[in-house]
């Protein structure tokens, strides 16, 4: 039976090539706020946070951030065998607030037990070049920042009271990226007054940008929101599975196929979501949008497959903008809200579509184990089938 996980570009998989490991991602609270909460935007926030700003409230419990890693660390060494891991900065907008407060909480990351990267959740109009600077001068093999885009729309960003515009999205990316940042864009589908074709030009409108990591979200309703509220009042529905799976598997033959998938649903948290209820099992969700990958005949990056490296442009192609900004493949136009004209990009740095590990001078991964070589074995097959991928022979 076909391994479902080889027609996406998947971050476990990404870790595992790239550390010989497996690697867990772990959830902080660094006790930052957001200017869309305080009062500096708004108090409401956006439509669908709730007050514990997608975090897991350990640091609302009072635990300093070596005591939830202790926490999570030795949960996910017992439940996942898991002995390599990302310090995730959830919680609210990390890179908002005084600079001093940012400088001290990425000085505690580095020595954290087992930690090989940290990855930093923030909105894009709280990166200035100084933040992004910290960000970047990380001394950690993997640092990323994730920054909630959610769409294109600037008309759909303010009914959502995100408080920020696409263009500065655009600017975070393109700031972040030029710095060597790995970006992870967040984006949702379901958004109120949003229809399935709104939602695929935002996805095209990152797959533009200098992104190197995608989370999809699908819009769903938690207690204590405005959405709530709207929902309540019967004017907002949630997608139903179906739709939304279909969404999924119609945007990932348009994404790179360098770009890391890093999360295909959301994650609510049982006690806070009211709807839809399918959001809860999240299995059936990414089960289903695999069904619909193979049903189809398709995979991540397929529609972009003549920029892929494996593509007919052959292995420098890698998918990136042409001069125009456009990808060079189904002439997408531009999302509404976003910038006419892209200025043309950088060719995305080597490690997109080598592992890092493998680049000549890098630090050898950290394991050379049996299990690691098997899983290099099995990526080479996968290679084989799905063009997606790229197969890195020894010494490149
Ligand atoms: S930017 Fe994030 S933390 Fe701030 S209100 Fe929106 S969802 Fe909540």
């Amino acid at each position: 039976m076909e391994n479902t996980t080889t027609r996406l570009h998947l971050l476990a998989t990404y870790l595992r090539l790239r550390f010989g490991a497996r690697v867990q991602k772990v959830p902080l609270d660094a006790g930052f706020s957001c200017p869309n909460r305080d009062g500096t935007l708004s108090r409401g926030g956006c439509v669908f946070c709730n007050p514990r700003g997608s975090g897991s409230g350990l640091g609302e419990d009072g635990l300093t951030l070596e005591e939830q890693w202790t926490v999570w660390t030795g949960r996910y060494a017992r439940t996942r065998n898991a002995g390599l891991f990302i310090a995730y900065l959830q919680s609210f907008s990390n890179t908002y607030g005084p600079i001093d407060k940012l400088r001290h909480v990425l000085g505690v990351l580095p020595v954290l037990p087992g930690i090989v990267g940290a990855a930093v959740g923030t909105r894009p109009d709280c990166v200035d070049n100084e933040r992004l600077d910290l960000v970047a001068a990380l001394p950690l093999p993997e640092v990323w920042l994730e920054l909630g885009l959610q769409s294109a729309h600037d008309a759909t960003l303010a009914r959502i009271n995100r408080g920020h515009d696409a263009a500065a999205s655009e600017r975070a990316v393109r700031d972040a990226a030029a710095r060597g940042l790995r970006v992870c864009a967040h984006l949702i589908a379901g958004l109120p007054g949003e229809n399935g074709d709104d939602f695929l030009a935002s996805v095209d409108w990152v797959n533009r940008l200098p992104v190197h990591g995608v989370k999809f979200h699908g819009l769903y309703v938690c207690e204590h929101t405005a959405l709530a509220r709207q929902w309540r009042a019967g004017e907002y529905t949630p997608l139903e599975r179906e739709t939304y799976a279909d969404l999924i598997a119609r945007a990932l033959p348009r994404l790179r196929p360098e770009i890391v998938i890093q999360r295909l649903t959301g994650d609510p948290a049982g006690d806070e979501l009211l709807a839809p209820d399918w959001a809860k099992d999240k299995r059936a969700t990414t089960a289903r949008i695999h069904e619909l990958l193979a049903q189809r005949g398709t995979w991540q990056g397929k529609d972009v497959a003549k920029d892929a490296p494996n593509g007919p442009n052959g292995r420098g192609g890698l998918g990136v903008p042409n001069e125009s900004g456009a990808p060079g493949t189904s002439g997408t136009s531009g999302a509404p809200g976003a910038s006419p004209a892209p200025p043309a990009l950088a060719a995305p740095p080597a490690w997109f579509a080598v592992p890092p590990h493998r680049l000549p001078g890098a630090t050898p991964r950290l394991r050379d184990t049996e299990q690691a070589r098997a899983w290099e074995t099995e990526y080479a097959a996968a290679c084989a089938t799905f063009p997606h991928l790229r197969p890195v022979p020894d010494g490149e």
